[in-house]
């Protein structure tokens, strides 16, 4: 079957969502493509933490200082100085604006008087999403598409992308349930298709220490197949061996396990043998590694209601607190002994290392590991232990594009009529992603995309 669009957009993620809104209030006949049942991606499962500078809750905080140039430079040393500045200064200097279309033209609502502040940024500059989750991004992106009359086409797989003789990108091949489809595009095509933290064999192809013991925190669809895709289209793949893991998930499904988020507050990190064996506020590619070099390649993290009434990870995350207790991997005791016969830890040594942590708690008086933000005390109870794994979480790299989201060759050629954004791009984040910066940058160069994509099929 055969159908022609200005604009045909593949991937139903933020990136996507962001192209296809664009490229229809800019007046554009368009149509978004997803492989899987149902729209999100890993947009839907992301905490959708926004990183945004001079954003309208700063003043509230008293954070005046902030600045686009400030997050650019955050985020290229975040990323080791292999993003391209070109395009991170792209990201930085619209994502106000960006978060202000989410705001007022979607309405998406943000939490109005707090900021989340990740690892890596010199400032305190995450919007944060009403719920914590990427789920009222994408309600009010499926609400704006519908009411623009955007077909969103759901279990149609993108296969091939189209070119005419002069190498134009004009149209997509597509499968539903085996049936072959065709989507012209006049305009040009939309690449928002994600990463592939999900495909074990693609990512150990592009890195291989990242191997079987890893699982992933990452949504069914992000398996990549379309990074070969533009591939044979002729864009070039760059920064595909950065992959950034996530330390502790779960052992069973390899999710993110939040309420381990005490972690930041003082939580350690022992195992089966009851000892410390890194500092656990290290960067995640160390912890991930760190982990994995312990008998049976997983950890506890372990932490009392002294540590736990800092941020009551505990009181926030009730469903997770349920389900990781009754699947048998977190346990609740009023005292160490408990814990030792809950995890089969000899109970001296974890004794042993409860009572030495004890004995350092406070900034600058871990001589073991150099905690950085000090140790707490851990004498008394309760106690609450989970087991953990790292998991593939985020893939740095993708297709490069430019500063206007447009795909280029290796030769640094633009590909006429395809377009890029989102985790299927390879530049922004360069060996490593700051957290927070996901969000921005899908929504400003999905617009740009977008606005672009339409613009050409005038
Ligand atoms: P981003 O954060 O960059 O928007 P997401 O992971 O949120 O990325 O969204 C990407 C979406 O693209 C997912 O919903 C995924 O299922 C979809 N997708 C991946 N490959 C294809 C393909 N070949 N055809 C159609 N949709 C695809």
């Amino acid at each position: 079957k055969e159908s022609s669009y200005d604009v045909v957009v593949i991937g139903a993620g933020g990136a996507g969502f962001s192209a296809a809104i664009e490229a229809k209030t800019a007046g554009a006949n368009v149509v978004l493509l997803e492989k899987m049942p149902a729209v999100g991606g890993n947009s839907l499962i992301s905490g959708a933490e926004m990183n945004v500078a001079k954003n309208w809750v700063q003043p509230k905080l008293g954070i005046n200082d902030d600045s686009p140039e400030l997050h650019a430079q955050d985020t290229y040393k975040g990323g080791d100085q292999k993003g391209d500045m070109k395009v991170i200064n792209v990201m930085t200097h619209q994502a106000l604006d960006a978060a202000k279309w989410c705001r007022d033209f979607l309405g998406v609502r943000f939490e109005d008087d707090n900021l989340f502040f990740f690892g890596g940024h010199s400032r305190k500059r995450a919007l944060i999403p009403v719920g914590h989750t990427g789920t009222e991004f994408i309600t009010k992106f499926q609400a704006k598409a519908d009411e623009l009359g955007i077909p969103v086409i759901t279990n149609m797989k993108a296969e091939e992308l189209i070119k005419d003789k002069d190498g134009r990108v004009v149209g997509v091949k597509a499968t539903m349930d085996g049936a072959e489809y065709t989507f012209n595009a006049r305009g040009g095509v939309v690449l928002a298709t994600g990463g592939f933290g999900a495909n074990p064999e693609m990512v150990k192809k592009y890195n291989p220490s990242i191997d079987e013991r890893f699982k992933t925190t990452d949504a069914p669809g992000t398996t990549g197949e379309a990074l070969y895709m533009a591939e044979r289209a002729g864009a070039e793949l760059v920064n595909m061996g950065y992959i950034q893991t996530y330390p502790i998930c779960d052992p069973i499904s390899g999710v993110i396990e939040l309420i381990a988020d005490s972690r930041f507050d003082g939580a350690i990190m022992i195992n089966q043998e009851g000892k410390r064996f890194v500092e656990e506020l290290d960067r995640r590619d160390v912890l991930s590694h760190a982990i994995l070099e312990q008998t049976g390649g997983y950890c506890w993290v372990l932490w009392n209601d002294k540590i736990g009434a800092i941020s009551n990870t505990v009181g926030t995350h009730t469903t997770e607190y349920e389900a990781f207790t009754k699947q048998g991997i977190m346990a609740t005791c009023d005292d160490l002994k408990c814990i030792a016969d809950f995890t089969k830890i000899p109970y001296e040594s974890l004794k042993g290392t409860v009572d030495r942590v004890s004995s350092m708690a406070g900034k600058g008086n871990d001589k073991d590991f150099n905690h950085r933000s000090g140790l707490v005390d851990m004498s008394q109870g309760k106690y609450y232990v989970i087991k953990a794994v790292p998991s593939t979480h985020h893939t740095m790299g993708g297709v490069r594009i430019n500063e206007k989201a447009e795909a280029l060759t290796a030769e640094g050629k633009v590909i006429p009529g395809l377009w890029a954004a989102g985790e299927v791009t390879g530049v922004t984040h360069g060996t490593n992603r700051l957290g927070g910066n996901a969000y921005t940058d899908i929504i400003v160069f999905g617009r740009i995309a977008g606005k672009a994509a339409a613009e050409a099929a005038k």
